[in-house]
């Protein structure tokens, strides 16, 4: 039997995008430029409607948006939005739309309890082994469903001021953490001299065993992949990254060549996708997006059930649709493609999986279990009582219900 080297179609059909769009008039090296691209970004209703013809709920968004999250979009992303789809699900992510002022009764401006655990500004320590670093408020681009839209870009006046010395000193006095993971904001957006040093001052603290990163900017912004850039990450390593892709179509030629300067620097990488209304709340679109995550070394870390952040709720999915892209990829592809999904639990309680079930039951002396064509399966339990049974994720609790 012969296998075609790609074996999905709509990876075969589709071209991955690549190129200037509707900049073509503008130099190769302007445009290659990182500067020039945050220079030029997209951050007025009058620029916007130069390129995109606006339905009435976006032109409000974007009047409204300086009082809540700020709009940016560099040319570069700008390009994936699809012009003539009001829906399309690049657009849905960085166009401002009137339902953000729209906040539903579950909804918070801290979702998932950061203040609440930030010992100083910048600092979120939840876990006892490690710690979120926040090193600026700005974004190379906006997403409109930000967990932290209440700092980012100041938009509503937190006046957050990166403390990286008070952080920094924190870090070094608490010997429990082993793992930091910069992010913000987004860590990329400040200068190579800002990061060497950062990132030099966190791998000489002894009990720091490694550090991450979470950016954006490898998909909003590829020009910022410099070689002096990986260079810097290849000195510090190991350095591990998170990247954030919510759509196949954020997949361009140039991310891919970005991720794999980051790959060949020696950073391994891992995305995190949000699960979204109408962008990627469908199996054949997320499983086009793991295919090609894998296509450019990344490996997929989270798909996240979108946060409850104030005016969120329109491109808020089911629980249950999360559950079933999860079951619909699990043995149906690539092991590595698989995703965990998770609920960073409201208030603060951190991520916490939610997996579908595959046990169907727990007898005295066995586990019947489905696998991923829901055939049933069954294993014995050594021992054959209860008791040997350890109660690892209440699954000593399913016995005899
Ligand atoms: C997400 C997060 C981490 C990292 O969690 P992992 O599951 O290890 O990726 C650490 N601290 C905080 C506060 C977080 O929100
Ligand atoms: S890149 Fe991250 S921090 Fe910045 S707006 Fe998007 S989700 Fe928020």
């Amino acid at each position: 039997m012969i296998f075609k080297f790609n074996m999905y179609p709509e990876d075969s059909k589709e071209k991955w995008f690549s190129g200037k769009g509707l900049w073509h008039e503008v130099d190769d090296k302007d445009w290659n430029n990182w500067s020039w691209q945050l220079r030029n970004r997209i951050t007025s209703l009058s620029q916007l409607e130069e390129y995109l013809e606006l339905t009435h709920e976006e032109r409000e968004g974007c009047r409204l948006a300086y009082s809540k999250l700020s709009m940016a979009i560099t040319p570069f992303f700008f390009n994936l939005i699809d012009r003539k789809n009001a829906n399309c699900p690049i657009r849905l992510q960085v166009i401002p739309r009137v339902e953000e002022m729209t906040t539903s009764q579950e909804e918070m401006l801290d979702p998932v309890g950061e203040d609440e655990h930030s010992p100083v500004a910048g600092i979120v320590h939840r876990y006892p082994d490690r710690v979120l670093f926040l090193v600026t408020d700005r974004c190379a681009s906006y997403c409109r469903y930000c967990t932290r839209s209440r700092m980012v870009s100041n938009a509503q006046d937190y006046n957050f001021h990166p403390a990286l010395e008070d952080g920094l000193a924190y870090i070094e006095q608490n010997s429990s953490i082993r793992d930091v993971l910069l992010s913000g904001g987004d860590p990329l957006l400040l200068s190579d001299r800002k990061l060497d040093y950062l990132l030099g001052r966190l791998r000489k603290i002894p009990h720091v065993e490694f550090v991450r990163i979470g950016s954006r900017i490898p998909v909003f912004l590829p020009q910022r992949i410099t070689p002096e850039l990986s260079e810097i990450f290849r000195k510090h390593g190991p350095v591990w990254m998170s990247i954030h892709v919510n759509h196949p179509t954020e997949c361009t030629v140039e991310l891919k060549s970005a991720c794999e300067q980051l790959a060949f620097s020696g950073v391994p990488l891992g995305n995190q996708s949000v699960l979204l209304r109408g962008v990627n709340d469908d199996l054949m679109v997320m499983k086009s997006l793991v295919h090609r995550l894998l296509m450019m070394r990344v490996r997929p870390y989270y798909l996240y059930q979108c946060d409850l952040i104030t005016g969120s709720s329109h491109l808020r999915s089911d629980i249950s649709t999360g559950l079933d892209i999860i079951r619909g990829l699990r043995g149906h592809t690539t092991g590595y493609a698989v995703p965990q999904f998770v609920i960073d639990a409201p208030g603060g309680g951190g991520k916490v999986p939610i997996n579908p079930d595959y046990v169907e039951r727990i007898s005295e002396n066995e586990i019947v279990f489905k696998n991923f064509l829901g055939k049933t399966y069954r294993y014995p339990l050594i021992g054959g009582t209860i008791g040997h049974v350890p109660n690892i994720d209440g699954i000593r609790d399913k016995i005899l219900t």
